[in-house]
C-alpha cells in the first residue's frame, strides 16, 4: 500500500503539489521520480487506493491506436508504463490480451483499412484478421453478421487504480513523493501572476508549481485558480453479466481479447468467466459544469437502465450466452469530456506554475505521466503535444454552454467514423468576417476554426466548372468535404486574380523599447530590417523544434506585426506572453479582432489594387516581401505583398469596421479582372504545389528547420535566439530525416494526411500533407524520409484504404521554382 498521512498536517513547502492521486496523478509523480525530482507532493481529498475518482472505477480497457499520432503515442507510453510497474503491483493488474475492433458494417470495415494505415504510420503493429480469425480468438462472440476486425496484439486490460498505487509507491520508495490523502485542497494562492501556496483543509503548502490531475473536479480547482478549464463531467454506464456457461471454469483473469463493436456503440471486456460491456449509443448525459459535489460518490450516480436497453439488445446479440447469464453488478461512472474530446495538458499562461492534466484517460495516464514530467522537467515535452495543449483553446471555449454541446457531440460520436474535415455542428457562428453576409451571399461552404467560419469553397464559382477540364474523380471518402470548385477556385487564382478571406489570421503587435531583442531572441531570422520589411521565420523550442512558422512586418523602429495562423494564436501567443520580460519594455497586443484581413492573389492582383489606391504599387515602389500603409477608396489599410499561394499579391489588413467597405470596393474593381472569392480548400492546394509547409501537418515541434527545408527561414550568425544552440548541435551532422515532396503515380489518387510510407515493404514516414495540384496535374504528397530515400527518383509505395500506391521523391516546389510569379 502506499503509505500516505492522513493525521499530520501539510509540510510547509514542496517543490511540486500534485492534485489528484488518480492514475494521472500518481504517474506524473512516478515519471518526475525518475527524472530525480524530489520533494513532490501528492495530495487527494479521499483514500487513495480505491480513489474518490475515475480511476478506481474504469474496467481499464486500452485500445491505442489513435487516429492522432500525439494520443497513440502517449497509449504507447503508457502501455510501456504500466507493464514496467505490473510486476511491482500489489496484485496481478496488467492483462496485455490484445484488442479487437469489429467491423459491423461495410462502411466499418474499410474504417479499419485507414486504422490500419494509421497503425503502420505510428509504429503499432496491428492485423486485419477476418471473422473466421476473430471466432477462433472469441469463441464466445456471434461473427454472423461481422466484415472482420482490425487486431492490435500489445493493446491490454489493466486494473488502474492498482497501477497507480504501486506507481506512487515506486516514487515514495525513491523518497521523491509524499502523499497525503483526506486532504482536500480549498484553494490556490497567488500573486504577480504566479502560483504561491496550495491551501489544504490540513495546512497551507508554499509552491511554485501545481499539477491539477483532479478528473472531473478538474474545473472546480481552476476556478480556485481564476482559470478556465474546458471540460464536463460525464455519466457513462456499465455492466458486467453473470457467469456465462461457455466460460464455466475459466480460470484466468483475462485471456480474451477486450473489443470494440463500434457500429452499436459497444466496447466489451473479459472478467473471468463473465463479461462486461460499456455503451456509447445512449444521448450524452452531462453533468451541470462546475457542480460537481467534493464527496465520495461524486464520481458514481445511480445506473439507469433505461439508458442501456439498445446496449443489453446489442450484448445479447454478440456474445453468446450472454442473455441467459443475466446482469450481475451495474454501474454510472463519471468522466470528463472536453469540447474536441482530448486531452487538456500544460501550463495555463494567465498563471505561471498552475498546470494542468485533465481529462486523461486510462488509455493515455501513463504516457500523459510522462510527458507531464518531462514538460515541467525541461520546459519543453519531446514529443509534439499540441493537439492536447491547453493553450490550444479560444477563450470563448471557456463557456459553460460552449463547453456541454461540444463535449456532448463528442461522446455522441465518439464511435463514428470521422472524416478528418467533418466539421463541429456545436458551437458555430460565433466569429465571423465583418463581410460574412456577403460570403453567404457567395455561397460560401464554411468550415469551423477557433470559432471562426472560414468559406472553403463558394457555389457562386460553380459556372468556372463548365470551362474547365475534367477535375479528377476523389474516391467517395477523399470527395467528402471538397467540391471541384476548389478545383476552379485554385485555376481561376493562377490564371486571374482571387479573393481570399484572411480575417481568421492572428495578428500581434510587439512594441516597447526592448521590443527588437525580445524578437531577436524569440525567433530564428534577423528581424533587424528597414521598417516596412518583412521577415517569414519561425519561433523555435529549446529543443530546436519548431513552435510556430509566421511572417514578422516591421512597422516602426520599435513596432513589430506578428501574423500568425488562426488555428493556433492563443498557443503562439502563450509562447510570447511565456518569453516576455517581466519589465513593461515589451508590450504585445493581440490584435487579431482589431483588424481584418482580405488575401488578393493572382497576376492580376497588381491591376486590381492599382484600380482602387492611389498608391504606386508597381514593383520598383512596392517589391516584393514589403509592406506599406495606403488607402483604398477612404479605407486605411496595411498592405503586405506576401502570399501563401505563390502568387503576386497582397494581404490587406484594416481595421474591422473597414471590412465591408473593402470588401465591396475590391470585389467591384476585381470584376473587369476575372476576380472570383477564393476559398481554403483552393489555397491548400495552391500552397502544397509551391511547396509551403502548414504548421501542424508538415511542421511543428518535432522537427526542426533544417529537417523541414526551412534552413532559408533562419540565421545562425544573427546572435543568440531560442533553440540556436540545438540548431549548431544538430548541423553538426546531415539531417536523419528530410521534408520531401512525392508525386503519386495515379494523379486520380487523393490522399488525406497520415497514410504510411513504405519502401521495400517496411514503414520510412507518413503523409504529413496530401491534395491535388491543379496547375501541376499530379496527387502530390509530404512526408518526412530517412536521409537514405531523399534522393529525387526514389520511389515508395503510399498504403491508402487497402491499396499501395506507388509515388516518387521530386524535387520541390512543384510550381514556380525561381519565384518569378511572387516577384512579378
Ligand atoms: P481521477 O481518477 O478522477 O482522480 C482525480 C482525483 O483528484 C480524485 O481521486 C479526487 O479525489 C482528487 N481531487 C479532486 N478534487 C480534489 C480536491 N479539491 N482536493 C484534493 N483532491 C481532489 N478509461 C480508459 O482508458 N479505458 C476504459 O475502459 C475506461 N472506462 C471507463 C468507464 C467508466 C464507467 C468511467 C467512469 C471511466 C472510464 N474511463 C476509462 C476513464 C478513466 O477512468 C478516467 O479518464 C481516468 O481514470 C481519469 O484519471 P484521473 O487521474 O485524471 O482522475
Amino acid at each position: 500500500m502506499i503509505s500516505s498521512r492522513s493525521s499530520v498536517d501539510v509540510p510547509a513547502s514542496a517543490r511540486i503539489v500534485i492534485i489528484g492521486g488518480g492514475i494521472v496523478g500518481c504517474s506524473t509523480a512516478y515519471h518526475l521520480s525518475k527524472l530525480g525530482w524530489r520533494d513532490i507532493l501528492l495530495v487527494d481529498q479521499g483514500p487513495l487506493y480505491h480513489n474518490w475518482g475515475s480511476t478506481s472505477h474504469a474496467p481499464g480497457l486500452i485500445f491505442q491506436h489513435n487516429n492522432s499520432r500525439t494520443v497513440c503515442q502517449l497509449a504507447q507510453w503508457t502501455v510501456e508504463t504500466y507493464r514496467e510497474i505490473a510486476s511491482r503491483a500489489a496484485s496481478p493488474a496488467f492483462f496485455q490480451v490484445g484488442s479487437i475492433e469489429l467491423a459491423g458494417s461495410r462502411a466499418r470495415a474499410e474504417e479499419l483499412k485507414r486504422k490500419f494505415g494509421n497503425t503502420k504510420a505510428w509504429g503499432l503493429e496491428a492485423h486485419l484478421i477476418d471473422n473466421a480469425e476473430i471466432a477462433r480468438r472469441v469463441p464466445v462472440l456471434n461473427t454472423d453478421d461481422l466484415f472482420g476486425g482490425l487486431h492490435v496484439p500489445s493493446d491490454a486490460n489493466v486494473n488502474a487504480a492498482v497501477l497507480g498505487e504501486a506507481l506512487a509507491r515506486a516514487a515514495q520508495e525513491k523518497g521523491a513523493l509524499s502523499v497525503f490523502d483526506n486532504t482536500p485542497v480549498l484553494g490556490i494562492e497567488q500573486a504577480g501572476g504566479r502560483v504561491r501556496a496550495v491551501v489544504t483543509a490540513r495546512g497551507r503548502i508554499r509552491t511554485d508549481l501545481i499539477l491539477c490531475a483532479a478528473g472531473i473536479w478538474g474545473r472546480e480547482i481552476g476556478r480556485m485558480a481564476g482559470v478556465s478549464i474546458p471540460l464536463t463531467p460525464m455519466q457513462h454506464l456499465y455492466a458486467r453479466t453473470g457467469p456465462l456457461a461457455e466460460l464455466k471454469g475459466e480460470s484466468e483473469e483475462l485471456r480474451h481479447p477486450i473489443m470494440r463493436d463500434q457500429d452499436r456503440g459497444m466496447y466489451y471486456r473479459q472478467h473471468r468467466d463473465a463479461y462486461g460491456f460499456g455503451y456509447y449509443g445512449h444521448l450524452p448525459l452531462p453533468i451541470e459544469i462546475g457542480s460537481v459535489p467534493r464527496k465520495k460518490n461524486a464520481a458514481m450516480l445511480p445506473f439507469t437502465p433505461e439508458h442501456m436497453a439498445g446496449a443489453f439488445r446489442a450484448a445479447n446479440h454478440r456474445v453468446r450466452g450472454l442473455a441467459q447469464a443475466g446482469i450481475d453488478h451495474s454501474f454510472n461512472g463519471v468522466f470528463s469530456f472536453t469540447p474536441d474530446s482530448q486531452s487538456i495538458l500544460g501550463e495555463k499562461p494567465e498563471l505561471r506554475g498552475f498546470w494542468v492534466a485533465e481529462a486523461v484517460w486510462v488509455t493515455h495516464g501513463g504516457g500523459v505521466g510522462r510527458a507531464m514530467a518531462e514538460w515541467l522537467d525541461q520546459g519543453v515535452p519531446s514529443l509534439d503535444l499540441r493537439e492536447v495543449d491547453i493553450t490550444r483553446f479560444p477563450p470563448h471555449a471557456g463557456g459553460k454552454r460552449f463547453i456541454l454541446e461540444r463535449s456532448s457531440q463528442q461522446y455522441a460520436e465518439v464511435y463514428d467514423i470521422i472524416h478528418p474535415l467533418d466539421q463541429p455542428r456545436a458551437g458555430r457562428n460565433l466569429r465571423v468576417a465583418p463581410y460574412h453576409n456577403r460570403l453567404q451571399a457567395l455561397g460560401a461552404h464554411f468550415f469551423e476554426n477557433t470559432g471562426w467560419e472560414r468559406p472553403r469553397w463558394f457555389e457562386s464559382n460553380r459556372p468556372l466548372l463548365e470551362k474547365m477540364v475534367a477535375v479528377p474523380v476523389r474516391d467517395p471518402w477523399a470527395a467528402r468535404n471538397w467540391s471541384p470548385l476548389c478545383a476552379a477556385e485554385h485555376l481561376a487564382c493562377r490564371e486571374r486574380v482571387g479573393m481570399c478571406d484572411l480575417t481568421p489570421f492572428a495578428k500581434f503587435e510587439v512594441t516597447g523599447r526592448n521590443a527588437l531583442p525580445y524578437l531577436q531572441n524569440l525567433t530564428a531570422k534577423n528581424v533587424d530590417q528597414a521598417c516596412g520589411k518583412v521577415v517569414y521565420t519561425a519561433m523555435l523550442d529549446e529543443r530546436g523544434g519548431i513552435k510556430c512558422d509566421l511572417s514578422i512586418v516591421r512597422l516602426a523602429e520599435r513596432k513589430f506585426w506578428i501574423i500568425t495562423g488562426s488555428r493556433m494564436a492563443f498557443h503562439d501567443l502563450a509562447w510570447m506572453h511565456r518569453h516576455r520580460p517581466d519589465d513593461d519594455s515589451v508590450h504585445i497586443a493581440d490584435l487579431s479582432s482589431t483588424y481584418c484581413s482580405i488575401g488578393i492573389w493572382g497576376p492580376q492582383a497588381r491591376a486590381v489594387l492599382a484600380r482602387v489606391t492611389d498608391a504606386a504599387v508597381d514593383n520598383a515602389a512596392f517589391p516584393y516581401f514589403t509592406a506599406q500603409p495606403l488607402h483604398i477608396a477612404q479605407i486605411p489599410v496595411l498592405a503586405v505583398r506576401i502570399s501563401y499561394v505563390g502568387e503576386l499579391g497582397w494581404e490587406l489588413y484594416a481595421p474591422t469596421e473597414f471590412g465591408l467597405g473593402l470588401w465591396d470596393k475590391l470585389w467591384e474593381a476585381g470584376q473587369a479582372f476575372g476576380l472570383v472569392p477564393v476559398g481554403d480548400g483552393a489555397v491548400d492546394s495552391l500552397r502544397l504545389e509551391k511547396g509551403y509547409r502548414a504548421w501542424g501537418a508538415d511542421i511543428h515541434t518535432e522537427y526542426n528547420p533544417f529537417e523541414a527545408g526551412l534552413e532559408f527561414a533562419v540565421n545562425l550568425n544573427k546572435g543568440d535566439f531560442i533553440g540556436r544552440a540545438a540548431l549548431l548541435e544538430a548541423r553538426k551532422a546531415p539531417p536523419s530525416k528530410k521534408l520531401c515532396c512525392l508525386i503519386v503515380d495515379d494523379p486520380a489518387v487523393t490522399l488525406m494526411g497520415k497514410e504510411p510510407i513504405f519502401a521495400a515493404g517496411q514503414v520510412i514516414g507518413y503523409v504529413t500533407s496530401a491534395n491535388t495540384g491543379y496547375s501541376v496535374g499530379c496527387s502530390i504528397a509530404y512526408g518526412y524520409l530517412p536521409a537514405t530515400f531523399i534522393e529525387p527518383g526514389n520511389r515508395v509505395e503510399i498504403y491508402y484504404f487497402g491499396n499501395y500506391h506507388s509515388a516518387t521523391v521530386s524535387s520541390e516546389p512543384l510550381f514556380d521554382r525561381i519565384n518569378q510569379r511572387m516577384k512579378s
